[in-house]
């Protein structure tokens, strides 16, 4: 079969894209337009600035990457030092690390540069990299924050603005550095926004941020695959812990991420798990950037069958052939409950998505069941069983190290805000989202506030000058 068939049976040709990326996205191997895909491509395609709510999963990053990738590719390759044509901001550096991968796998053999600007890691390569100027930038807003106010990147050349997982980066603290950069771009670009889900700051910041956006919804607002299987098993905190090993033997579960709420709750669980035989890898923000991608990697290469993660650690992950999501716990937004199980069910597959639920949980299961607007089935309920650790206890001795899990995290260590609590204007939740990104500074920099003009102010080449 030729190319040009292959290109007309894909379906993305009639939507806009043009001949090079049709063979990229052939080879890639995508078939035929994901929903999100057919929506948002050919508005994109027209200039039009893009609003839309869909999931990690969904095929967003090819959404918004080949309608820019066919902009830029039009462009030839004269470009200004320092500057970027394009700018994909993402929450995690392993969300930007992967949508980096997929703009080169979609621009392989074409000549489109790209470059990843995160925290936590050495700024010096990515100074390097910026300083002829490129095609793509992918960045977290921490570290692009600090790049742009010491000048090492000038983004008033930027045509194209994508803000991928924009309620996760509500979530992180980093509004504000979202805002400052969007108004460091070119004041003409285009603008596309992908969120999961809708809270009003992500429409306000919307409403700031773009121009009459076409509004996409490929799935309704907090809605969960239909692949996916869900249900709920009712167990003490204490019996979490033997009800885990006692599923993960069964090997039909054959890829299984485990969600916990805390890093620390995260470590307790892999501890557990490899001491009742099983190996684990786990992925948090209190690991380094080269252990987190390890972990990924092991999991992603099928040599590690078990993921423990965090809420944001894992976010915007994407291994194909997840089979079973395992909630440990359940995570304090019920919105992270949608991400969480997300990460099964992908492209069609079939996935399965189990909540460990304790009674003193009860509340947030109820959360997450209106968010899904489902009841979520019982598979099991152990609460009737003998409790395995009910023997009375010396008296000052510590309580079990699982009943921690419940309790509020030590400082430093919650994920989430509480529910119910709006997102702190007060640095509070910022300084979390900061630890468990691993260095990516979402803080509000001060310097900002006498600098206004040189960043936030319409004059970028003042700055850069
Ligand atoms: P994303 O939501 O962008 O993380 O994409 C989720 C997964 O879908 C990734 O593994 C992509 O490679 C895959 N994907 C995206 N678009 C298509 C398509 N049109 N056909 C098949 N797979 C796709």
């Amino acid at each position: 079969m030729t190319i040009e068939n292959t290109a007309e049976l894909t379906g993305f040709a009639k939507l806009g894209i043009i001949g090079p990326l049709l063979k990229t996205t052939a080879a890639a191997g995508f078939d035929q337009p994901k929903p999100i895909q057919a929506e948002a491509i050919p508005s994109l395609l027209d200039g039009l600035d893009v609003l839309a709510i869909a999931q990690t999963g969904s095929g967003k990053t090819a959404a918004f990457s080949l309608p820019i990738l066919t902009k830029i590719i039009g462009l030839g390759t004269k470009r200004l030092p320092k500057t970027a044509r394009a700018l994909i901001l993402a929450p995690t550096r392993e969300l930007a690390v992967q949508i980096e991968d997929t703009i080169r796998v979609l621009t392989k053999g074409l000549h489109v540069s790209t470059a990843l600007v995160l925290g936590g890691v050495s700024r010096f390569s990515q100074v390097k990299k910026m300083a002829p100027g490129v095609d793509v930038l992918i960045a977290t807003p921490g570290r692009l924050t600090d790049l742009v106010r010491e000048g090492e990147v000038n983004l008033s050349d930027t045509r194209f603005l994508v803000l991928d997982e924009a309620d996760r980066m509500l979530d992180m603290g980093f509004i504000h550095d979202v805002k400052r950069l969007a108004k460091a771009t070119h004041k003409d670009r285009q603008t596309a926004l992908f969120s999961a889900t809708m809270p009003e700051e992500i429409a306000a910041l919307a409403e700031g941020v773009m121009k009459k956006p076409v509004r996409i919804e490929v799935a309704p607002q907090g809605t969960t695959a239909a692949e996916i299987k869900q249900s709920v098993v009712l167990a003490r905190t204490k019996q979490k812990r033997k009800i885990l090993s006692t599923m993960l033997a069964d090997e039909a579960m054959r890829q299984v991420m485990v969600f916990a709420r805390t890093k620390h709750g995260a470590d307790r669980v892999t501890r557990d798990l490899e001491r009742d035989g099983f190996e684990a890898a786990v992925i948090h923000g209190n690991k380094s950037q080269n252990a987190r991608q390890k972990a990924l990697n092991g999991f992603r290469d099928g040599s590690v069958r078990i993921l423990v993660a965090t809420d944001i650690a894992a976010r915007g992950i994407d291994v194909p052939g997840i089979s079973h999501v395992i909630n440990f716990d359940l995570p304090d937004e019920a919105e992270s409950y949608v991400h969480r199980i997300g990460r099964t069910g992908r492209n069609g597959a079939d996935g399965t998505a189990i909540t460990l639920c304790d009674p003193a949980e009860n509340a947030k299961l109820r959360q997450v069941e209106k968010i899904i607007r489902m009841k979520l089935p019982v598979a099991a309920d152990h609460l009737g069983e003998p409790d395995p650790q009910s023997a009375p206890r010396a008296p000052g001795a510590r309580a079990p190290m699982e009943a921690a899990n419940d309790r509020a995290a030590p400082r430093g260590e919650k994920q989430q805000r509480p529910q119910g609590q709006k997102p702190s204007r007060n640095g509070f939740g910022k300084k979390q989202a900061a630890g468990e990104n691993g260095g990516d500074k979402p803080m509000s920099r001060k310097p900002f506030r006498g600098k206004r003009k040189g960043f936030g102010g319409r004059k970028p080449a003042t700055r850069a000058a």
